[in-house]
């Protein structure tokens, strides 16, 4: 392979989808920095029209867009049309959420001076990406940053440059000035030449908690750039008193399995009462047998398609394989149905008698089950992670789901909804190793701007009543 070029591969077929030229960083750091002024001199209602723009031209392209992101995650073409759905409402959002949050306000002010506060963009601004939402979630930093009046340079991920051709496509075809978003094809060294570049003025950040601790680390002295890291999550569901076993069962489904458990959010950990989890195990085991792994073009469409790349399925199985010698106890195992493709089928384990269990993110379809003996026993194995993205409960009435609420450690808190269910017109984020306290989604207009506080007349009218000598 060419080391300057990316290639980018389906997961579902091997095919080659995309290739092309490593980017120039201070090639697109010079571009970006020479536009940025011109677009945040524009009017903000022209910003936003153009954001609009980008919206119907997104909508216009859904088919064809849906289909890239589809063939280049692996994801089954239904979930790939959600994403691209979320890419045309981010815009609605973020218009809500500027106005909302960093819009202009006039202040109480005495004798005539004008108090304001106002908000001004940091300039420009880099996004690195993952490759489990190629296009929402740099969109997600994206457009709030637009509307706000930055440029910005987009670094995806390495796996899915063709679906962030198609992204700043778009945006050009609004009406983006070409200076104002630039796609820096390229990997982790282009990213982290990127981020140490003096000519940023702040990173936005979605991927994993290493390289988020990396970038931290770098940042340790740039106390003069904003940092916004959204990262993993080691996410428990407790299970307690369900009601409906089949409602419970799914809703652990859903959480676990959705995206072939690529997402930030999904649940990794489900705690359940000690000799009470064999009804709720066998319903979900009945359900996992019955979902569909396949390519996302299948038919009927799949639950599930591979997860990224070869190189992930085997850390997976190797960490399965490493969970099961500790003495984890499958209950449904990791397998991998297609040779030399990375589909894995759903896998439940038991590690309750595994000890020192790893407090990582297995990024894919693997759900632990832990059983305790009490509710408080539950809520100290929930908390047992660094992370804290997302947690739900499942059961209970609303007096537990109080205790649950109170005590759990996370950004995102459900109460009998998966734990990947949360709103786009809420903020979302984690604590712990979560994300550094910069919560994007509704949010993201706060990292995109600074408040700037001014007092102002149109004449200087001053004296000093205290303090002075006669003349
Ligand atoms: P990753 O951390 O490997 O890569 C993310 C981006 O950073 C890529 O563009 C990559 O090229 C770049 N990169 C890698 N190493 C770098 C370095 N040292 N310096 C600078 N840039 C570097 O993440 P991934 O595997 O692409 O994505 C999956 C991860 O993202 C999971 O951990 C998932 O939980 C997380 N995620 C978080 C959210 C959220 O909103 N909290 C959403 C989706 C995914």
């Amino acid at each position: 392979m060419n080391p300057q070029e990316i290639v980018s591969f389906e997961p579902a077929t091997g095919a080659i989808l995309w290739r092309g030229a490593i980017g120039d960083v201070d090639a697109e750091v010079d571009i970006a920095r020479g536009a940025w002024a011109e677009w945040a001199s524009r009017p903000l209602t022209v910003r936003i029209e153009t954001m609009r723009r980008f919206g119907n031209v997104v909508r216009s392209r859904l088919n064809e867009f849906a289909d890239r992101i589809a063939r280049e995650t692996g994801k089954p073409l239904w979930e790939a049309r959600t994403e691209v759905e979320a890419v045309i409402d981010k815009v609605d959002i973020s218009v809500s959420a500027h106005n909302e949050r960093t819009a202009h306000r006039r202040l109480e002010g005495a004798l005539g001076v004008r108090n304001a506060l106002r908000h001004k963009p940091h300039g420009v601004l880099a996004v690195l990406g993952p490759y489990n939402f190629p296009a929402h979630l740099p969109n997600g930093h994206i457009v709030p940053a637009l509307i706000a009046g930055n440029a910005v340079i987009l670094k995806p991920s390495e796996k899915t440059p063709a679906t962030a051709e198609m992204l700043v496509e778009c945006y050009y075809a609004a009406g983006v000035p070409e200076g104002v978003v630039r796609l820096l094809v390229g990997g982790p060294a282009q990213g982290k030449a990127l981020a140490a570049h003096d000519g940023i003025d702040g990173l936005l950040f979605t991927g994993s908690a290493p390289t988020g601790l990396a970038l931290s680390r770098l940042y340790a002295e740039r106390i003069d750039r904003i940092l916004a890291l959204e990262l993993g999550g080691n996410n428990p569901i407790v299970l307690w008193n369900p009601t409906d076993i089949h409602a419970a069962a799914v809703v652990i489904a859903q959480s676990a399995f959705t995206s072939a458990g690529q997402r930030c959010t999904a649940a990794r950990r489900l705690i359940v009462e000690d000799g009470k989890q064999d009804a709720v195990l066998a319903e979900l085991g009945k359900i996992v047998d019955r979902i569909i792994v396949g390519g996302p073009h299948d038919e009927p469409q799949p639950f599930m398609g591979p997860v990224i790349d070869n190189r992930a399925a085997d850390l997976l199985q190797e960490s399965f394989l490493g969970l099961m010698m500790k003495g984890g106890k499958p209950f449904r195992r990791l397998d991998r149905p297609v040779d030399d493709r990375p589909f894995l089928t759903p896998a439940i384990i038991d590690v309750t008698d595994v000890p020192d269990r790893p407090d990582v993110e297995l990024f894919g379809p693997i759900l632990q089950v832990i059983r305790v003996p009490s509710f408080e026993d539950a809520m100290i194995e929930a908390n047992k992670t660094r992370y804290g993205l997302s947690a739900s409960l499942i059961g209970g009435a609303p007096s537990l789901y109080d205790r649950f609420w109170a005590n759990i450690r996370a950004g995102v808190v459900n109460w009998n909804r998966p734990t990947n269910g949360a709103s786009s017109n809420a903020p979302f984020g984690g604590v712990g190793f979560s994300g550094n306290h910069r919560p994007g989604a509704y949010y993201a207009a706060d990292y995109c701007a600074y408040p700037v506080a001014s007092s102002e007349t149109e004449q200087a009218r001053a004296s000093i009543g205290i303090g002075l000598r006669d003349p």
